[in-house]
């Protein structure tokens, strides 16, 4: 891959694997229906390409994941026997399916290990040590093996025993998954090419105040839909009806148009946005501009003219971050915004980076994933570099050189 080079961690690549056990943490909590069939196997995927090399370069692989939340117990549908299926099929080749993660069992498993072969460790979540980082815990993981990889960004902002605390035992580097993670957030943090325009929407303010602060330093210009933009509207004096105002966060709305003002970042809000009695399929909804949102309606999605607006700042980008859908995507009233959105990123020449969670969702389901330069597999982490935190399962990594200081 073209990295720039910011990820100063050890890779899968720095690491000598040949006749090695190496355990690597992946991310297999994959959706599933009610008879616990996989319904999407795209985190599986994402793997593949750090298994492979491993498998390639002559090392022994362990997986291990978690899976649901069984809170420390065993749990049937939690078991990680369709998962082991599943990449056994994709992989072309068997995964020996263990009971546990550690205990004697496991040791000896691990032991009679061939070069190539491939052992899916039980939900590493069974065990409440896990999530606690219990530090005997993650001794008995890193006992199974020579070295230790992580490839699971979805997991990287938890200081969990498989995610932190076992690559304080073990040679450690990240895998093909997690670098591109880091090296696409980072490029476009540090370095990217300007414009940078960021887009932000979702539900509250509240989650995103760390994201909005540390983007007003880096951007170019901030575009705020969805219910969090109410708030900030309401802090410019408008009325906004029954739209979701997060009251508590109304200074700090006040501060950041403040900031932006004085920093020169261009801070774009709703001009007109679409209205109903309430979010529901069969609503009626309506376009008005944000002077003239009527008392008794909510705000559910933003108006054509604000697209036109998003949509003229998109095409001058160089680069995109984008998180949040700006309206309810999930009710086709409301899902013209985010339509518009995911479009105009689709459609521009410019680095274009789609957080996780739900922003991940709507691309996919407009048919546009292909289309992004890069979509975060991992909600919370990626928001977490979006605040311009460090991760604690990378800090845990080695670095890729001693470090001078
Ligand atoms: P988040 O998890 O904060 O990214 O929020 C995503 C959710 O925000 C989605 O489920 C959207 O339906 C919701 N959302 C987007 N726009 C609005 C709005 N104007 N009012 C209420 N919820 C919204």
């Amino acid at each position: 891959m073209t990295g720039v080079g910011l990820v100063r961690k050890k890779t899968v690549r720095d690491l000598d694997l040949a006749g090695k056990r190496v355990l690597v943490r992946v991310d297999f909590n994959v959706p599933v229906d009610e008879e616990g069939r996989i319904t999407d196997d795209a985190r599986i995927r994402a793997a593949l390409p750090t298994i492979q090399y491993i498998l390639r370069t002559g090392g022994k692989v362990i997986l291990v994941s978690h899976f649901g939340r069984p809170e420390g117990k065993p749990v049937p549908e939690y078991r990680l026997d369709r998962v082991a299926e599943r990449l056994a099929e994709l992989l072309e080749q068997p995964v020996r399916k263990l009971d546990d993660c550690v205990g004697p069992e496991v040791e000896r498993a691990v032991q009679q290990m061939k070069p190539g072969e491939v052992i899916l460790l039980e939900n590493v979540r069974f065990h409440p040590e896990e999530e606690e980082n219990d530090p005997e815990f993650a001794r008995a993981l890193a006992s199974l093996a020579d070295v230790y990889v992580n490839d699971a960004f979805g997991t990287a902002h938890r200081a969990h025993a498989s995610t932190a605390g076992v690559a304080r035992y073990l040679p450690s580097a990240a895998g093909f998954l997690l670098e591109k993670e880091l090296e696409e957030m980072s490029r476009a943090l540090e370095a990217p090419a300007r414009p940078l325009v960021a887009i932000l929407g979702g539900k509250k303010v509240s989650d995103k105040i760390g994201v909005i602060e540390n983007l007003l330093g880096k951007v170019d210009a901030l575009l705020i839909g969805g219910g969090m933009a109410f708030t900030f509207l309401r802090a410019r004096g408008l009325e906004i009806g029954r739209s979701i105002l997060d009251r508590e966060h109304l200074d700090f709305a006040r501060r950041m148009l403040a900031e932006a003002q004085q920093r020169g970042v261009k801070l774009v809000l709703p001009v007109d946005v679409v209205v109903a009695e309430r979010p529901a399929e069969d609503a009626v909804p309506r376009v008005v501009p944000v002077e003239e949102i009527p008392p008794d309606l909510m705000g559910l999605d933003i108006g054509p003219r604000t697209c036109r607006l998003f949509e003229e700042e998109i095409a001058r980008a160089r680069t995109v971050i984008w998180n949040g859908p700006p309206g309810v995507f999930e009710l086709k009233p409301f899902a013209e915004g985010t339509r518009r959105v995911a479009l105009a990123l689709a459609n521009s020449r410019a680095r274009t980076i789609v957080g996780g969670g739900d922003t991940a969702a709507a691309v996919e389901a407009l048919g546009v994933l292909d289309r992004m330069t890069h979509v975060s597999t991992g909600g919370g982490a990626s928001l977490k570099l979006l605040e311009g935190k460090e991760l604690p399962a990378v800090e845990a990594l080695a670095d890729r050189e001693p470090s001078l200081a």
